[in-house]
């Protein structure tokens, strides 16, 4: 166990929207810092989850910036899509980050499954695996989820990435049509999170 909490820290992504919701789930009173501080990009992550991708970018962060790393992966899981976009949500948007071109691959592939999906309940989750690392070894990584449906339509413009097509279990807006602080209360990072505060 660590002997004394952590008071610096290197948040490991070039994912605006992730690195302000890390930064806000974050106390206060810590130094955080993002790749673009160190002049680092992102390293390839060749995992085949999220654990390992999140393990993939915490280590090359840390390493590179000699400081805690704290990294997360993410993405979106469709059931009846097999489980995908899933580790390739980030890809599915293309070189660009097009998140509106990502969210419509969504919508051809279930179209590609069954004309009548807007009809019918379409399963899916957000996933979360966050790692920390710090001289050269992993002190702790969590994975979080949140349970909810695809929108037929893409609806609000807050968040990021799928937000306005993910409509969490239990709620009749998505993502994008809430307000950040709500969001974050549910989402599958702060599950994620929950787990590995104390070490903050
Ligand atoms: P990666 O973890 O950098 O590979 O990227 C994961 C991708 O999943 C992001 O670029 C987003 O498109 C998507 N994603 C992850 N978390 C969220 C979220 O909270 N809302 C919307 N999209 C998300």
């Amino acid at each position: 166990m660590l002997k004394r909490k952590i008071i610096k820290i290197l948040v490991g992504t070039n994912n605006k929207g992730k690195l302000k919701e890390i930064k806000d789930l974050l106390p206060n009173n810590l130094e955080i810092y993002s790749p673009l501080d160190f002049k680092i990009k992102s390293p390839p992550e060749n995992g085949k989850t999220f654990e390992e991708n999140s393990l993939i970018k915490a280590r090359y962060f840390s390493k590179k910036s000699k400081i805690t790393s704290l990294s997360d992966d993410s993405g979106l899981e469709v059931d009846f899509l097999n489980g995908e976009p899933g580790i390739y949500s980030a890809r599915w948007a293309g070189k660009k980050g097009d998140f509106k071109k990502a969210m419509n691959r969504v919508f051809k592939e279930l179209d590609k499954k069954d004309k009548n999906w807007k009809q019918k309940k379409i399963k899916a989750r957000f996933v979360c695996a966050l790692t920390v690392y710090n001289s050269n070894k992993k002190l702790i990584s969590s994975v979080g989820k949140i349970e909810g449906s695809i929108s037929p339509i893409m609806k609000g413009k807050n968040g990021f990435g799928y937000d306005p097509i993910f409509i969490p279990k239990g709620k009749k807006i998505t993502f994008g049509e809430m307000k950040a602080s709500e969001k974050y209360k549910i989402d599958h990072r702060f599950k994620a999170f929950k787990k590995i505060k104390k070490l903050f």
